[in-house]
């Protein structure tokens, strides 16, 4: 390499989602001095987190909440200085949680004792469920979360209720996502302990688990930011900006090659820029694009890894058109039930000051796979609200309307996923100064983005 051939930078971040933000964020921690620059396609920082303030109404396009014991994304929130800012769900509304059965709200179980008294579950179901201590462990590597759990608590548990809150979460289909990797902690319990029941209660009374309930104890089941994750998303560009990182936004990444002893980074509109090294924080699907010239066989892993296309949409009511049960969580929707609406969140009750006074803000998912969602997102907004309204009894028509699709969607985890992750790393490994990021890997919630490390530093060549 000439003088003259020096690259631009230390590293290049692809993808300012919440993956490349705090990949920025920990590689200035890391070592200071070095020269970051984010490449981002879309006109704004934050990828799929976004919040927007629509006639009164506080409205998250994605990701809106963080569960209790999500530890990672509560101590990046204290480390950006912004835990003025979170706010606790009312106790009384996020206990009070439901399951459309039969076309009518019925409460959740929200632990055993419940699961045995719900007229979710058959009383075959409630009695198999009863003897999974007693099922020997026989933990499978690429085993379907249906299969797992049907397995060790019996299937009956599967169509009601398994798969409203696997859909709730993953939008996607029960059948065809890896438990391990979908749901580690929950195949993590069967191998500790052999059991999901004796490990739920080895966590509540053993010491650490004691240890870890202590600290918890009148924690939030969740929280969320005042003024909505975009906050989150703001702070960390701000902090960025201080470190002297250079955020890049309408700068799509189009072409990645190596040269010497950095990669040049082609971006849609001709320019160019060399880095020493490449972190790519972009979804499998986008990274499998530029991968492809580099490795074929890493692009094909990329490539593989599917998504479930959703659509969040916002409904504004005034409280005077409900006469459905909105002082709550919300309610999910098994496939049993036949709609394309995956679940319903009463946001404004959950978080006050997300409404104007005299209304209520909900948040609708719909699609997952269940349906092909409408290409118009007018149309998408009229379908999850016809099938809301039925479930809350909502009269009238809303004040708010508004969806947003999210194409390709949420990342799958299919069987084979953990097995598809060690191959991607060893590929990556053998490019030097290549690092992957992101929800396509490991974990699809705030959490796991923000337990995501530094890129690894280049190995200089003996
Ligand atoms: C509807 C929905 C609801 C959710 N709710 C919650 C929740 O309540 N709680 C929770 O914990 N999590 C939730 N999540 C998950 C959470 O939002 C994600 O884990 C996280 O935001 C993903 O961040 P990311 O950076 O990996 O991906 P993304 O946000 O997809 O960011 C990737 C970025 O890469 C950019 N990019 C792609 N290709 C290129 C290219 N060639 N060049 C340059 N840039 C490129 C994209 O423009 C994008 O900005 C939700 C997600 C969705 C979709």
């Amino acid at each position: 390499m000439t003088p003259g051939d020096e690259p631009a930078c230390d590293l290049a971040v692809v993808g300012g989602g919440l993956a490349g933000l705090v990949a920025a964020w920990r590689e200035r921690q890391r070592d200071p001095g070095a020269r970051v620059v984010l490449l981002e396609a879309g006109a704004r920082p934050g990828g799929v987190v976004a919040t927007e303030r629509i006639d009164g109404f506080l409205v998250e396009r994605a990701a809106a909440s963080i569960r209790r014991g999500a530890d990672a994304i509560h101590a990046l929130i204290e480390e950006l200085g912004l835990c003025e800012e979170l706010v606790a769900a009312d106790p009384a509304a996020a206990a009070r949680r439901f399951v459309l059965h039969r076309g009518r709200l019925c409460a959740a179980p929200a632990g055993v004792r419940s699961l045995l008294s719900t007229p979710l579950l058959s009383a075959g179901a409630k009695l198999r469920l009863l003897a999974e201590p007693f099922v020997p462990a026989r933990p499978q590597a690429d085993e379907t979360v249906a299969q797992f759990v049907a397995r060790r608590c019996g299937a009956g548990l599967v169509a009601p209720l398994l798969d409203a809150v696997v859909t709730g979460i993953f939008a996607g289909d029960v059948e065809r996502l890896e438990a391990a990797s979908a749901f580690p902690r929950m195949t993590a319990l069967e191998r500790r302990h052999g059991s999901l029941l004796r490990g739920a209660l080895a966590a509540q009374l053993g010491a650490a688990g004691r240890a870890a309930r202590a600290a918890r104890t009148g924690r939030p089941a969740l929280t969320a930011l005042r003024g909505g994750m975009q906050q989150l998303v703001d702070r960390l560009c701000e902090r960025l900006a201080d470190a002297a990182v250079a955020i890049r936004c309408g700068a799509r990444v189009v072409r990645l090659a190596r040269e010497a002893d950095a990669w040049r980074i082609a971006l849609a509109g001709g320019e160019s820029l060399r880095a020493r090294r490449v972190h790519l924080a972009a979804p499998a699907w986008a990274a499998a694009e530029l991968l492809r010239p580099v490795d074929a066989a890493l692009a094909a892993e990329c490539a593989a890894i599917e998504a479930a296309p959703l659509a969040v949409v916002a409904i504004g009511v005034a409280r005077s058109q409900v006469s459905g049960d909105v002082d709550a969580l919300g309610f999910l929707v098994p496939r049993a039930e036949r709609r394309a609406l995956l679940g319903v969140l009463c946001e404004s009750s959950l978080f006050p000051g997300r409404a104007p006074a005299g209304h209520v803000l909900l948040r609708a998912m719909v699609g997952g796979g269940r349906v092909a969602l409408p290409e118009s997102a007018a149309a998408i907004a009229r379908l999850a609200f016809e099938e809301a309204a039925e479930a809350l009894r909502i009269a009238g028509a809303p004040r708010l309307l508004a969806a947003f699709p999210h194409r390709p969607g949420i990342p799958q985890y299919r069987p084979g996923h953990a097995a598809r992750v060690a191959r991607v790393t060893a590929r990556v490994t053998a490019q030097p100064g290549l690092s992957l990021g992101g929800w396509s890997w490991s974990g699809i919630a705030l959490d796991d983005r923000a337990r995501e490390p530094a890129p690894p530093a280049v190995t200089p060549r003996a």
